[in-house]
This record gives C-alpha cells, structure tokens and sequence, in this order.
C-alpha cells in the first residue's frame, strides 16, 4: 500500500491510498483540475480510482468532491451528516453514486479494509479512516481537536500514518488570528498542535509497531514544517524513543505540492 498526499492544509487536502494497482481517493478538496495535475505528478492513473472516501464537509476536503466523481464515475463515500454538510456544495450527483456510512463502520474497497473513526471536528458528523490490506495498516489522522483511547484503541498497530500537526501553540496564541479563530482552532473541535500530535504518536510507538508518519495539514501562519518536526522529535526523545525509527521517518507534507511517496511496510 502506498500513500501519495497531493496537498495538505487549509487550502486543500487530497490523498491517494495505492494499492495493486487500484486507487482511492481520501478527501477530494482541490479543483478537479488540479486534483489531475497532482495525480499525473506521482505517476497515479485518474483510471485506477476507484471511489472518493470523504472525511467531513469542510470546503479543503470537498471542493472537487462533485466534479471528479462525476468525471471518473466513482462513488463517493461519507457519513449522513457530512452529507447533510456537504451535498449543496457537489453538484448534481446520481444516488447511486452516494454511499452513506455510519461513522463506525467497516468496509472493503480495493481488497482493503475500510475503517470509520470518528473524530471530533466543528463539522456535523466528521470521521477519518484507517486502511488495513490484512499485511500493512495506515491512517491519516487530521482535523480533529482530540484524540481518545477509542481513537488510539482502533489505529493500534498501524505500521504508517501522516499524523496533522496544525499548529504550534505559542505560534497561535501570540499570532494574527482574531479571539475566536485562535480559540477554535485550539478547541477539542479543532486542530491537533504539534505537541498533541507527539503525543498520540508517542502513544502509538508504545503500544504498537508504527515506524512511519508524516506531517500533515500544517498551518500556514502559525506553525512551520521545522517546528512540526522539531516538536514531535523532541517529543519522544524526552519519551526515551530516540532510536525508534519513526523519528528517521519524520517529514512535513507540502501544502500546495504533493508530498514524497509514503510506503506502507
Ligand atoms: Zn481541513
Ligand atoms: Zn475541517
């Protein structure tokens, strides 16, 4: 199973979960053209996709949503609420092409195993997802403002995740945004800071075998890629992981570009 982020942040989040030669599509919120360009760039087949896996109605996450389902003739995965959420910003879409899920749910899709997380976000019914071949299993773990034992119990033993780290929280506090945008970024329905996601990942290093994670939805203004990786590293050295190899594996998703490959094994 192989991980391409096309871009990750505020301005738009997309990603391609590979996997023998098939392909989902995780959150679809760049322009459809753009979403093509990306693909073309890290060698993915627009052909290969075969369904648009949807985290929450977020303009980042869906904003191409409509457009290439419609164009790929794929189905687009989401909970009821996140359509509720998203469905006047999609277009015309044939029923058959919505499959409404239950935010614990468990599905196939390309020989994969599907699982609904839910997480806590300022949206109506957000979730993530974790992806198991039976061999290797990754999540990509962003928007959302906490992370439960219900959370880490679900992504045990995942051997890869691109982990958000939003902010850092000094950066916030004494940055530009107005009161209320600080405090919800910063709420149990926002962001993951760096030094939350540290946490979770320390978390997941001590109860399991992860020895990959990438950074992602990285804020623009208050946070920077070496302040994300900073923060997580010195993180777990003070946990006594200083040899673990997922503090080698640690890198920074571009916003506006996609990322280097991440290889799930
Ligand atoms: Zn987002
Ligand atoms: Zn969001």
């Amino acid at each position: 199973m192989e991980i391409h982020s096309l871009a990750s942040g505020s301005s738009g989040n997309a990603y391609i979960i590979a996997h023998q030669g098939r392909a989902l599509l995780l959150d679809a919120g760049l322009s459809g053209k753009r979403t093509f360009a990306a693909m073309a760039a890290v060698g993915v087949n627009p052909g290969s996709v075969t369904a648009i896996l949807i985290t929450h109605e977020h303009n980042d996450h869906i904003a191409g949503a409509g457009i290439i389902s419609r164009r790929l003739g794929i189905p687009l995965y989401m909970t009821a609420g996140t359509w509720q959420g998203a469905k006047g910003a999609l277009g015309k879409l044939a029923e058959d092409k919505i499959h409404l899920i239950n935010a614990r749910d468990r599905f196939y899709l390309n020989d994969i195993e599907v699982t609904a997380m839910p997480v806590f976000h300022d949206s109506q019914e957000p979730v993530n997802y974790i992806f198991d071949t039976g061999r290797h299993k990754a999540v990509i773990l962003t928007d959302t403002g906490c992370v439960t034992e219900e959370m880490l119990a679900v992504m045990a033993n995942c051997d890869a995740m691109v982990l958000e780290t939003n902010h850092d929280s000094e950066m916030l506090q004494r940055g530009p945004y107005p009161w209320h945008l600080k405090k919800r970024v910063a709420s149990d329905r926002g962001h993951l800071s760096n030094l939350q996601a540290a946490r979770v990942l320390a978390r997941l290093v001590a109860r399991g075998k992860i020895t990959q994670a990438y950074l992602g939805h990285l804020s623009a203004v208050n946070n920077s890629r070496e302040a994300a990786i900073a923060a997580v590293s010195k993180y777990l050295v003070a946990q006594g992981m200083a040899s673990e190899p997922v503090l080698d594996s640690l890198t920074a998703l571009p916003r506006h570009s996609p990322g280097p490959v991440l290889q799930v094994k």
